[in-house]
């Protein structure tokens, strides 16, 4: 292995050291999917999705088109029919009052601190509230059993499940290695349930966030942080070797700049060693961070001189307010573009980079932005990619955004949810965070609520 290829600092080098030399593995099957409409002579031909969507998530990967992809019909994110085609009347009503009260902000403020201290002191009927309410919305349940239910719907409608385990640890070896074995326990599932193509993590789930920021910042470890250090990269390993031998794909999710060059250095080292034949292990990539695209230039530079395939997931960024304050205090420049335009710019450009280079690169558009997925579709078109090439991912959070996950896995295209599961009191920043994006900003009413007025004004018409 060439030692110079995404090789981290000498300790995270270390765990690289003995492997073989890489070789590239082709698959020489086609596993492409077909588009649900394809237009031929003029004339659309609309293919029975059932016929479509017979190979599973998990299929071993095609390494190049066989056949250049048939033009596909322009898809339409305003169809809510199919966004909503899932829910009964009843769940849409109850949807709506869901949202109409996330969009007042004031309600959201007040009620998310009631909600908090009713949680902490035991309040009866609290959880139950919650639970059948914003935890039903946003949440696949408490346990990965409890997901049941919600893996079986999105598979229905051919939207994969990625759970995602949400309960911070408290930051102990105890902790860490219950959230490894969760981890372990959704790969175990992925690889034995076809609607779930991806697992996902967090680095600072397996190993304290204060080294991986040590290691950042060039700061010498003690010998017990160092063991520490150590123990925390062999559960990143064992995860990805386990996702390896099971063969499911794996994210690795982005956090905060200050230590987000070391998870980038961790993830590279699992790239090298376990994709070899695919892309096992995906990191992800920042486009709020101006350099991100310069980043992930750099490591498909090095995926292409290593022989690995270079797993990437590309998001805009979940800590704009937090970096900000973080460069301010630290009297650093902001690491953030300057506006969301050039976020909106630089992730775009970033698609058009990953799809550009497929050859070499699996792509995940973790968005919610309409205009990029669209783009992306488009891209894809370009490139003669068919909608359900496998190296093409879009997702979405659950209980977010189905006018996109609906519309596009009708028209053929890969597409999935991340499911937060975990205890209800374990998950409540990660609702209220949800809460929060979904009130009313400057009068004007939240996406999704538009969209399930709209949806329900349909039905009525209809009826
Ligand atoms: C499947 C999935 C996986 C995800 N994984 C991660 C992850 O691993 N790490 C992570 O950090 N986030 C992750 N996110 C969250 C993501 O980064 C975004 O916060 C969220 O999706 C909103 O961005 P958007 O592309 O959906 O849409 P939009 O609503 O179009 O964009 C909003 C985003 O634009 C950026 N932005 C807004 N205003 C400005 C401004 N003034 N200047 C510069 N940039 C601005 C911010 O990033 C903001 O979140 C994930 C999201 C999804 C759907």
């Amino acid at each position: 292995m060439n030692c110079s290829v995404g090789s981290a600092s000498p300790r995270i080098e270390r765990l690289t050291r003995g492997l073989a030399e890489p070789t590239l593995l082709c698959n020489p099957k086609s596993n492409q999917r077909l588009p649900n409409e394809v237009l031929a002579g003029g004339v659309t031909f609309v293919l029975p999705l059932p016929i479509l969507f017979t190979r599973s998530f998990l299929a071993p990967m095609s390494t190049t088109p066989t056949a250049p992809a048939p033009p596909v019909a322009p898809i339409s994110f305003e169809d809510t029919r199919i966004a909503f085609e899932a829910k009964s009347d009843g769940e849409l009503r109850t949807m709506y009052a869901l949202f109409a009260a996330m969009n007042n902000g004031s309600l959201v403020q007040v009620g998310s601190s009631l909600m908090q201290s009713a949680l902490k002191l035991g309040f009866p009927g609290t959880k139950f509230l919650i639970k059948n309410s914003i935890f039903k919305q946003f949440c696949g349940g408490e346990t990965i059993q409890e997901c049941q239910p919600v893996i079986a719907e999105l598979g229905r409608y051919h939207i994969g499940t990625i759970l995602d385990y949400s309960v911070e640890g408290t930051g102990n070896d105890r902790s860490f290695d219950r959230t490894r074995d969760e981890i372990l326990a959704t790969i175990a599932m992925a690889a034995t349930t076809s609607n779930i193509p991806f697992s996902v993590f967090k680095v600072t789930g397996l190993l304290p966030t204060a080294l991986l920021g040590k290691m950042q910042a060039g700061t010498a470890l003690t010998a017990p942080e160092q063991a520490a250090f150590e123990r925390g990269q062999q559960r990143l390993d064992a995860l990805c070797a386990s996702a390896h031998q099971h063969d499911v794909r794996l994210f690795v999710d982005a956090e905060e700049s200050w230590f987000q060059h070391t998870i980038d250095e961790l993830t590279e080292t699992m790239m090298q060693r376990y994709n070899q034949e695919r892309a096992i292990v995906w990191n992800t990539y920042q486009l709020y961070r101006h350099d991100r695209l310069e980043a992930l230039q750099a490591a498909h530079d090095r995926a292409v001189a290593g022989g690995y395939y270079l797993g990437v997931k590309l998001v805009r960024g979940a800590y704009m307010e937090k970096e900000a304050r973080v460069a301010k205090q630290r009297g650093h420049a902001t690491p953030i573009n300057s506006s969301k335009q050039a976020t909106d710019d630089l992730y775009n450009e970033s698609l058009r980079y990953c799809v550009n280079h497929i050859d070499r690169i699996s792509l995940c558009a973790g968005t919610h932005n309409e205009a990029s997925s669209l783009l992306l579709t488009q891209l894809m078109q370009q490139a003669n990619l068919a909608p359900g090439d496998e190296r093409v991912w879009f997702a979405q959070l659950y209980g977010m955004s189905d006018n996109l996950s609906y519309n596009l896995a009708h028209a053929g295209y890969r597409t999935a949810k991340y499911v937060p599961y975990g205890p209800v009191e374990a998950v409540m920043p990660y609702l209220l965070r949800r809460a929060n994006e979904n009130t009313a900003i400057a009068g004007q009413s939240s996406r999704e609520f538009l969209l399930i007025q709209k949806e329900l004004r349909r039905r009525k018409g209809r009826s």
